[in-house]
C-alpha cells in the first residue's frame, strides 16, 4: 500500500477536524488515545509536534528497527533541520515521542508509553553506546542520543 505524503495526511486530518469528525486512528493505539493525541498535536506550541507527527514518529521508529538480523544500527544525522526532513533520524523521531508522552494526560500517555517502551527496548538492542557521546552529540541527556550515529 503506498504511504501518504505528510502533506496529505496533514490536510486530510484538518479536514477531519474541520469536519468534526474524530481524528484518524493511530495504529495500535484506542479511539480514545489517538483523540488525546490529536489534541496535544493541535495545541502543542512546539514546531516539531504538529498533527499527524505522533503517527510520524512511531512510523518512523518501527522502520528503522525494522531491517532482520542481528546487524547494528546506526541513526543518521539529517541535514535539514525542517519538521519533514528532521524524521529521517530516528533519534527525533524519539524526541517527538518524548515530548508528546510529556503533555499527554495519563491514561493515553500509558497506551502510547507502552508501545514506545516496546520500540525502546529493541533500539536498544540493535544500536551501540557512544562512549564519547557527551562530546559529540546535542542533547547527550536524552539516552537514544547516546548511541552511536553512522
Ligand atoms: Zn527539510
Amino acid at each position: 500500500m503506498p504511504r501518504k505524503r505528510p502533506g496529505a495526511l496533514r490536510a486530510e486530518q484538518s479536514l477531519r477536524v474541520a469536519w468534526g469528525l474524530p481524528p484518524e486512528r493511530i495504529h495500535g493505539l484506542s479511539a480514545r488515545t489517538s483523540v488525546a493525541i490529536d489534541r496535544v498535536e493541535r495545541l502543542s506550541g512546539d514546531y516539531y509536534v504538529y498533527p499527524g507527527a505522533t503517527d510520524r514518529a512511531l512510523r518512523q521508529y518501527r522502520a528503522f528497527l525494522q531491517p532482520p538480523g542481528r546487524r547494528p544500527l546506526y541513526p543518521q544525522d539529517v541535514e535539514c533541520s525542517c519538521r519533514g526532513c528532521s524524521f529521517d533520524d530516528v533519534r527525533h523521531a524519539r524526541d517527538v515521542l518524548e515530548e508528546v508522552l510529556r503533555q499527554l494526560p495519563p491514561r493515553p500517555r500509558a497506551q502510547l508509553q507502552r508501545q514506545v517502551r516496546a520500540l525502546d527496548a529493541k533500539y536498544v538492542e540493535r544500536t551501540l553506546p557512544d562512549p564519547f557521546a557527551a562530546d559529540r552529540q546535542w542533547r547527550s541527556d536524552l539516552w537514544w542520543r547516546r548511541r552511536l550515529a553512522g
